[in-house]
């Protein structure tokens, strides 16, 4: 029997395109590195790091003080990345900008994250695998919890919401599956632009979403079966890394 891994990610590639879908969860094909990505995780880096200090010493400077080290790290790891970045002082100039936005909407000197970057997992069904990283979890002396998640893009345009929501539904799905307690908020944070997308989920809410997920693998199962991959064109094309290789542009 075939079974199924699903993630937020994977989820949405599925529901976007069910040949990128394939490229990427079947196939597993290399990917060219996305600078956009690339900033994302650097300042995930630094807000994850950032509550490793003591509560007061959570500033600005120090969340800039550890872009160096990370940084460095990263492009240790990817020594690619140096090529792509022309000029370091407006790269970093760009990922200052992104941690002033986040202290204008947060002041992490208040609040104990509990989690962060914490793997998520739940077998939904006996062929379904559902996990995740949540970028933060905080866990009030209530016991009330707080699902945060970190874009450093920009909040969807109104009537997107739902769609953003949903990557936190499932993580709230697990969590609640899991420990048996439902989530309090659902908090979307937009560094791009400053913007905040909170949504306190209901059972209803997140039962419908695992429904949802239901029916999503078992349409990805079907199209393992049958090895069936239909490409979606859409203006996501204009930046998928497999468009010289895809039938839609090459049949
Ligand atoms: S180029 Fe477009 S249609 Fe083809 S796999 Fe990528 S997103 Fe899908």
């Amino acid at each position: 029997m075939s079974k199924v891994r699903l993630s937020p990610s994977r989820v949405n590639d599925f529901k976007n395109c069910p040949q990128l879908y394939k490229y990427r969860a079947i196939d597993q094909l290399p990917e060219a590195i996305s600078i956009d990505a690339e900033r994302g995780t650097l300042v995930h880096s630094i807000l994850h790091d950032l509550f490793d200090a003591p509560a007061q010493e959570r500033t600005i400077a120090r969340a800039q003080g550890l872009f160096p080290g990370i940084w460095k790290k990263q492009c240790e790891d990817k020594p690619e990345l140096m090529t792509l970045i022309s000029n370091e002082k407006e790269w970093s100039d760009r990922v200052f900008s992104l941690l002033a936005t986040y202290f204008s909407l947060e002041q992490p000197q208040s609040f104990e994250a509990t989690f962060r970057e914490i793997h998520v997992e739940l077998d939904l069904r006996e062929d379904v695998y559902l996990h995740g990283y949540v970028d933060r979890l905080d866990v009030a002396p209530s016991g009330e919890v707080r699902i945060v998640d970190y874009k450093t893009g920009k909040a969807p345009k109104p009537g997107w919401e739902e769609k953003a929501l949903f990557q936190l539904r499932i993580y709230a799905l697990v969590y609640w599956r899991v420990n048996g307690v439902l989530p309090k908020l659902l908090q979307l944070i937009y560094l791009g632009d400053g913007q905040v997308l909170k949504s306190s989920p209901s059972e209803q809410e997140l039962i419908n979403a695992e429904k949802s997920l239901m029916q999503i693998a078992d349409e990805i199962l079907t199209a393992i079966e049958l090895d069936s991959w239909k490409p979606r064109p859409s203006r996501l094309c204009d930046w998928c890394s497999f468009k010289n290789i895809c039938p839609a542009f090459t049949d």
